[in-house]
This record gives structure tokens, sequence and C-alpha cells, in this order.
């Protein structure tokens, strides 16, 4: 019998156990510990921090559904690893051992790289629900109220499309309300350059989003630093081409929203050796960890490289799809180690983004996410709009009702041309699909 443990309950997690259990026999014991008692669909934050949904639309009890299908379930944060001793602790002394661990813990919110970031501070987030309805209450004071906005990304983000998103939920929202006249609007970057997306670019998704910011009058400062939030001030150092001298912005804002940079989460990064400087899992092309091969990962929490080196830096993006590929991967892996098999899965690491601007929006497809790719572009339609509630209600099912590969991965990605797994190493012929 395997003893198999999952830390972290969101996007990679919950499907990644479900999975696991749908491919061991009921012998091996698969274990999912989460920090809350809900799953949270993190991609409808943007709709949350507007009042579009509210927390129960968009999050599931998770001990019924998971309990159902012989998953244990442990409604405690994980406080450390021990990896040498293949164990996983709590905070009141008590341990629980593992054969296989599963790391799917999602990011750790770097605000304090700049000073006065984020709820705690001056600026709004939107990266979990808890931040998502502070940011809608304060939106909602701003309403009485409006002045100008600034939305954006401090240095070292990752994850820019709900950056771009919100700025134009907001546009879409403010115009509903008849209220978009009495708004300035600016989108402040680290990306080099607009579209760029922590991907070097997706297809033409440069013209596409500065001709979606212009036509929605937001004003935008790529390559920009942000040094500091102050009570309804922003403050933004632009950098110039080498040797030339930063461009100082002060912006004064009446509401902000930045995303921050991530790190590993405490009790993933505290491993010896299992983690980059910044907190993020190491792994090889299996999704292991080279130091402690029972060990997996998955999602945000994994460290990747990022694309290029940006002048303010920015990290790749991991994205829904992405992360599942990787899960399904883990998954297949961890049946051959039972088996006594060597790994072969890898993950395909696709990069699909669903940008929703509230009434269109643009789809990025990057097969594979870096460069040089067999597939790049980037489309615009109301057709994304639609698609990204399908995608809502789709994985909210899945989470409710335990399947593992619902109609949106089947068919929607498929129509794509796109898949999860690699195909087994082997060799691909100019007539194979994939
Ligand atoms: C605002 C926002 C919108 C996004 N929108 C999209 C989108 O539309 N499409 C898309 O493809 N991607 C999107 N992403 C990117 C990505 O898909 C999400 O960030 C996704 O939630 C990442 O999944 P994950 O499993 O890595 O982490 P998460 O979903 O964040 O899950 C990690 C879980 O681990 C828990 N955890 C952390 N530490 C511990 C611990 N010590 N013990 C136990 N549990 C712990 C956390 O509480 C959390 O529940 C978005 C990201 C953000 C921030």
């Amino acid at each position: 019998m395997a003893n198999i443990v999952i830390v972290g309950a969101g996007i990679g997690g919950v499907p990644c156990a479900y999975d696991l259990r749908k491919q061991l026999d009921s012998s091996h014991q698969i274990t999912l510990i989460g920090s809350s008692g809900r799953f949270e669909f993190t991609p409808s934050n943007p709709w949350m921090a507007v009042g579009w949904r509210e927390a129960p639309d968009t999050s599931v009890e998770l001990r019924k559904p998971l309990e159902k299908h012989g998953i244990r379930w442990i409604q405690t944060p994980a406080s450390r690893i021990d990896a040498e001793k293949r164990q996983v602790g709590f905070a009141d002394g008590s341990d629980i051992p593992y054969d296989y661990l599963v790391i799917t813990t999602g990011p750790k919110l770097a605000f304090e790289e700049v000073p006065g970031l984020g709820p705690s501070g001056f600026s709004q987030s939107i990266c979990t629900h808890a931040h998502s309805l502070q940011a809608w209450e304060r939106y909602q004071v701003f309403l009485q109220n409006p002045g100008p906005i600034v939305i954006g990304a401090a240095p070292g983000a990752s994850c820019f499309g709900p950056a771009y998103e919100f700025a134009m939920i907001l546009d879409a929202d403010l115009r509903k309300r008849k209220l978009r006249d009495r708004v300035p609007m600016t989108y402040v970057t680290p990306e080099p350059y607009i579209g760029h997306m922590g991907l070097g670019g997706v297809g033409d998704s440069k013209g596409l989003m500065e001709a979606e910011l212009r036509q929605r009058h937001i004003k935008w400062i790529s390559n920009a630093k942000i040094t500091r939030v102050e009570d309804g001030n922003l403050h933004v150092e632009e950098q110039g081409e080498a040797a030339q001298p930063a461009k100082n912005h002060v912006l004064p804002f009446a509401y902000s929203m930045i995303l921050p940079a991530f790190l590993g989460v405490d009790a993933v990064a505290a491993v010896p050796g299992l983690c980059n400087p910044r907190g993020f899992v190491l792994i090889d092309q299996f999704q292991r960890s080279p130091k402690y091969p029972e060990i997996y990962s998955a999602g945000v929490c994994v460290a990747i490289p990022p694309v290029e080196v940006t002048q303010v830096p920015t990290g790749a993006p991991k994205t829904g799809y992405m992360i599942e590929s990787m899960t399904a991967a883990i998954c297949e892996n961890i049946k051959s180690a039972i088996a006594g098999h060597p790994p072969t899965a890898k993950a395909t690491w696709n990069a699909i983004c669903l940008a929703d601007f509230g009434d269109i929006g643009i789809a990025f497809v990057a097969l594979p996410q870096i460069p040089p790719r067999n597939v790049t572009w980037a489309k615009q339609g109301k057709w994304v709009h639609l698609a990204k509630i399908a995608f809502e209600k789709y994985f909210l099912h899945k989470v409710r009702s335990g399947t593992t590969t619902p109609v949106y991965e089947t068919y929607v990605m498929k129509a794509l041309g796109i898949e999860r797994l690699k195909l087994k190493d082997k060799p691909k012929s100019a007539g194979d699909t994939q």
C-alpha cells in the first residue's frame, strides 16, 4: 500500500487528488491537506471584486465530495515538511507520514517587497477570495466618489492576465454605471511592452492589447518599477533604454489594484535543497524534486525560469490548463513508481489563457510556453467571455463531482489542438498531431 499526501487544495491539488484516486486502487491511501474548508476558483476573483460574483458562487465545500470519493481530507495548513523522515507536520506538533508527496501550495504573495503595497497597505489585491471581497468593499466606497484608477503589477510579477482583465472589467463596469467619464485609468506594468504577459508576447498580443487599452481610454506605463504606494499616490520608476535615466512618476489614485510578485510558501521554502532562493520547488522533467524523488510538485509553486530577461524583472505565468497538465503527469508517474517502473510522463507546459474583459475577451495560446513555439496565437471576441464563464462552470462542477476529465478539457481543448500529456518519449513524425 502506498501513502500519498497532497499539500494544497487549489486548482492543482484538488484535481490531482481525484485523478490519483481514480487511477489507484483503494489499497492506496490518498490524503489532501488544505488550509481552508472551501476550494476557491481563483480565475473568478476579478468578477468578485466588482460584485459580479459572490464567494459561494465560486467556491466549493470540500469535505463531502472528497470523502465520498475515498480521499482523506485534513483541513489544517501544513506547517513543515521533513523530507528526510518523509513526514508532513502541523502547528499542534502532530505529523503524518508519506511515501509520495505532491506539493501544490500555490503562491505566497510578496506584498512586503514594495512598501505600502497590498490590502494591509494602500492598494487592493484580487489574488484570493478574501482579497477580492475587500477590493469589492473598497470599490463600493470609490463609486460614491469616483476618481483616478491605477491597475497593474509589481516588479517580479508573473501573472499579468488578471491585471489586464481587472482593468478592462472595471472599465466595462464603470461604463455600465455611466461613471466612466469621471475615471482616468492607467495600467502600470514591469512588462517591457503591453501584451508581453511574461511570455515574450503571444501572437500579436502586443497589437491586440494596446488597441484594447486605447479603445478603452486606458493609458499605460510599461517597463515600470513600482517603488512605493502611499495613501492615494503610486510611485513608479519607468526604466528607459540602457544608460538612460529612469523617468519618475507619481500617479494619484482613488482606487488601485496591483498584483504582487509571488514567492513559495514558508513550509515548503524551508525544506533544505527543495527550492530555489524564492521558495519555488525545483523539479525535473517528470515534476519530481531532483533531491527528493518521492516529492512531486505542480502549479504556481514550481520553479520555472523567466521566458526572457526583462529590464524590470518579470516571471513566467503558470496558468490553469498547464497546471492540470503537470498534475496529470504526476499521477502517471506516481502510478509508475508504485509499480516499480521509472517515470515517463511529462507535462506539455502549454500556456492557454482566456482573459475576460467583461464583455469580450482575448484568448492566448502558446504551445509550448517557452519559445520557439509550434503554435502561437491571440484572438479576440465575445466567445472568449463566454468560454471563460464555461471554464468556471466546468471547473466548479469538476470539483463538486470528482470528475477528472470534463467536457471542457476533452473537447474544447482538443478543438484548439491542445493535449495535456506529451506522447511518452516517442519520436514524433511530421504526421503526428499533438
Ligand atoms: C487573480 C488570478 C486570476 C487567475 N486567472 C486565471 C485564469 O483565468 N486562467 C488560468 O488558467 N489561470 C489563472 N490564474 C493563474 C492560476 O491558474 C491560478 O493562480 C491557480 O489558482 C494556481 O493554482 P495552484 O494550484 O498552483 O494554486 P492555488 O489554486 O492558489 O492553490 C494553492 C492552495 O494551497 C493552499 N496552501 C498554501 N499553503 C498551504 C499549506 N502550508 N498547507 C496547506 N495548504 C496550503 C492555499 O491556501 C491554496 O488553497 C489566475 C491567478 C490569479 C492570481
